[in-house]
């Protein structure tokens, strides 16, 4: 088989190596069918993902056919259409006993943290796979990953129908967010500094617009909100001060709620009075947990607009294009997803 794996940081090969081997009876061989291409996958190409080691297969959003199973397996069976789970955890540490497993102690990820599904076959414990309706289509089910982001950080930051939402950033995961929130029945604001991605907001049900580069963004939010601000914000965006902006006066009312989802290292200006004097709540917000089976159930019944969310399908055996675009960024290229035939 095929596999892709980036040696170093602006580095990969396209090795071909045996079908891996079940090594545990409880383990399954998927065959891949398709696989997202996430910001994280860029990350580790261009050497910013502070949890990779090299060499590594990338790849987190793997959906595929299941090829061979464990003498023990009962939870899937050979032809069932399957997504991967991306965490590997421990199962017995705090962060685990909480139902927050991916937070674990030891989390490992499938395509940084350890090898994922960026190669024509992935061996995975049954405990790690979803079986995925077979009306959904293996590029959509690529996507599952992306929407249990959505449904993980909305969570996190408690959204309910009443909430008047601001969404800083509406690339891929703050569209997706975007329709979380509309599902539940919030009024969304969505603020970008690319028009593009603002129309296709307002195709995915955002109530308010607003385009950071050209309009000033508290003015716009004090007119929508009748003055009061928003109730909960997500930080879709994640650039050095992207978090601190959400902060700013008027944005946010008293007792509202901040979702942070970025890496970025760089220090933020928080002070203890911006958090305190209007009791904010500021919420990490890490992948997902226990939500690929949710998200597939709402998927199987055409709960999402996933028509716009992968804009760029490449074939496995032409990866190199995925590389390429990595290296030449394209405004329209936002998601791209591998095919394997
Ligand atoms: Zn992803
Ligand atoms: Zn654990």
């Amino acid at each position: 088989m095929k596999e892709v794996i980036v040696t170093a940081p602006h580095a990969y090969e396209i090795r071909e190596v045996p079908i891996p081997v079940l090594t545990s009876e409880y383990e399954v061989l998927v065959k891949m069918k398709a696989a997202g291409v996430c910001g994280s996958d860029h990350h580790i190409y261009h050497g910013k993902n502070p949890n990779t080691i090299y060499p590594r297969i990338p790849g987190h959003e793997n959906a595929g056919i299941v090829e061979k199973v464990g003498s023990r397996v009962s939870k899937v069976k050979v032809g069932d259409h399957v997504v991967a789970d991306l965490l590997i955890t421990c199962g017995i540490c705090y962060q685990c006993r909480i139902g927050r497993k991916n937070v674990c102690e030891t989390v490992k990820v499938r395509g940084s943290s350890a090898d994922g599904g960026f190669r024509e076959y992935l061996s995975v414990p049954e405990d790690d796979l979803y079986i995925v309706p077979n009306h959904i289509p293996f590029k959509d089910a690529a996507l599952v990953e992306p929407y249990a982001i959505g449904a993980h950080c909305t969570g996190r930051g408690k959204v309910v129908k009443d909430d008047i939402v601001f969404i800083l950033g509406t690339g891929t995961i703050g569209s997706i967010i975007l329709q979380t929130c509309k599902n539940i029945g919030c009024t969304v604001i969505c603020c970008d500094r690319v028009e593009e991605t603002l129309e296709r907001a307002k195709k995915y049900g955002a109530d308010f617009i607003i385009n950071n580069a050209k309009e000033n963004v508290i003015e716009r939010v004090r007119e929508i909100t009748a003055g009061k601000g928003a109730t909960v914000a997500f930080d879709s965006a994640c650039f050095p001060g992207s978090l601190t902006s959400l902060f700013e006066k008027g944005l946010i009312r008293n007792a509202g709620r901040i979702v942070s989802l970025g890496f970025s290292t760089e220090n933020e200006s928080i002070s203890q009075a911006m958090l305190d004097i209007r009791e904010l709540d500021l919420i990490g917000s890490r992948m997902s947990c226990y939500q690929f089976q949710p998200v597939i159930d709402k998927m199987a019944n055409n709960g999402f607009n996933l028509d716009g969310i992968a804009t760029t399908f490449i074939n496995f055996n032409e990866i190199d294009r995925m590389f390429d675009y990595m290296d030449h960024p394209d405004p329209k290229v936002k998601k791209m997803v591998l095919l394997f035939d």
